[in-house]
């Protein structure tokens, strides 16, 4: 199976460059291990705005005229020009595949960022808020993978983000040669992925290539990119995704050994239990297919979703999904 290059976007600090309003660079385990496979874009939105290496902090304040963002120690307000770098930055992006913004900034965070009641003091308002340029990839790009560095140290997380950008990549690969043949394939060769993530899409998915309506192969292209994405709104639950496992072990059900069986059972149980990935129990079908030779399960993207190199067992723990 051939990996494209998924293009991502990155916040500059992230290992690229010391950039943070301290003159510091952030060392990130999984970026420094992911950027190397990806095309990557990599703004600096306060940099880029002209506010300087080293630079004051800046903050997100509540007032009468909504959410400003400001430097306390000029007075500065810098929201018109951040809301104004984040639409051209993201008008003139072009195709994306996913985005790995910086946790807790007021600029690039996505969920996590402080909010004051005061431009000057004052300690934290309760709750937390997207930043303004994260808030703008947000609201621009409401389907795709979007995490900070600090959810991609979990294990699962990170699955789930390299499928969605890999499976990006392979469709936007698809659509440049708009060809039916081609996104037959596709949809041929993602059946296991997309039944583990989301049966309902995948049905979808099937009607769309299926193309009873006789819509053009540009409409059908444009209604399965829409749809698409809605497969991966949500990590696969564990029991899905055990079901597609116990599917494709099927087909080896007279060839493998009792012990053999055992094992896949024993993988499939740490798996459901949250103390393995779920490339752990896929690479025990993979071997069974490489050693049985089964073209179908062969050409199945969930066996291999994305490229080998790309797995590394480090886990935080963080963001562990429990059922
Ligand atoms: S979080 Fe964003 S704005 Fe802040 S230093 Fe990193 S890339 Fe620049």
């Amino acid at each position: 199976m051939d990996f494209p290059e998924p293009r991502v976007v990155f916040s500059r600090c992230l290992g690229f460059e010391a950039c943070r309003y301290n003159g510091q660079i952030i060392a990130s385990e999984a970026v420094d291990h992911l950027r190397k496979f990806f095309d990557c874009v990599t703004p600096c939105p306060e940099a880029d705005i002209g506010l300087g290496i080293p630079r004051d902090p800046i903050r997100i304040v509540r007032t009468a005229e909504g959410l400003r963002l400001v430097q306390p120690s000029t007075g500065r307000d810098v929201s018109d020009d951040m809301q104004g770098f984040a639409r051209d930055f993201l008008d003139q992006l072009g195709p994306v595949d996913g985005f790995v913004l910086k946790s807790r900034s007021p600029s690039c965070g996505l969920t996590d960022v402080k909010l004051f009641g005061e431009a000057s003091k004052g300690s934290a308002l309760p709750g937390k808020i997207p930043g303004f340029f994260g808030g703008a990839v947000l609201e621009r790009f409401p389907q795709a993978a979007i995490e900070d560095e600090g959810r991609l140290t979990n294990f699962s997380i990170r699955e789930h983000f390299l499928t969605r950008v890999y499976t990006s990549a392979r469709f936007r690969r698809l659509e440049e040669r708009s060809s039916m043949a081609g996104l037959v394939q596709f949809q041929a060769e993602n059946k296991l992925l997309f039944m583990a993530y989301n049966q309902t899409r995948m049905r979808e998915l099937g009607r769309i290539v299926a193309n009873q309506e006789r819509l053009s192969v540009g409409e059908v292209f444009g209604r399965y990119a829409e749809t698409l994405p809605l497969v991966f709104a949500k990590q696969p639950r564990f029991n899905s995704a055990i079901n597609v496992l116990q599917h494709g072990a099927g087909f080896f059900k007279d060839e493998i050994s009792a012990r053999e069986k055992g094992f896949l059972a024993d993988s499939l149980e740490s798996y459901r239990a949250g103390r393995v990935p779920l490339s752990v129990p896929q690479s025990i079908i993979r071997a069974w297919v490489a050693r049985f030779d089964v073209p179908y399960l062969e050409q199945q993207t969930f066996f291999r979703p994305y490229p080998e190199e790309l797995q590394f067992i480090s886990d935080s723990g963080k963001g562990r999904k429990t059922s």
